[in-house]
């Protein structure tokens, strides 16, 4: 993802509508990416900011965006597993069947 990618889908991600792919490249594009992380936390302070105003809630909101980049990152982790678990899954019923062909044809 390029700094243009990734500033097209920072509203996004702040609405949490990033899907699992996007979500992968837009956190490893703001790991690296000091310019696109800095502006991902104004438009959140923005985007966010207005809304509570209207809510007249009291906020924090540089927290809540680690909070939510923390679960981001644990959603992509989650993801990964179940990518993992499913390959192997997979490695198994294929050795599973090979298994049961050698014995139906021996
Ligand atoms: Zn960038």
């Amino acid at each position: 993802m390029n700094c243009k990618e990734f500033e097209k889908n920072i509203p996004e991600f702040i609405a949490g509508k990033l899907d699992f792919l996007t979500l992968q490249e837009f956190g490893e594009h703001m790991q690296e990416c000091p310019g696109c992380k800095e502006e991902l936390v104004i438009q959140f302070l923005v985007t966010e900011g207005m809304q509570r105003l209207e809510d007249g809630d009291a906020f924090d909101l540089q927290r809540e965006l680690e909070i939510r980049l923390t679960e981001a990152k644990r959603k992509v982790k989650i993801h990964m597993s179940f990518l993992k678990a499913g390959a192997v899954l997979e490695v198994i019923t294929v050795i599973f069947l090979l298994g049961f062909l050698g014995w139906i044809i021996s």
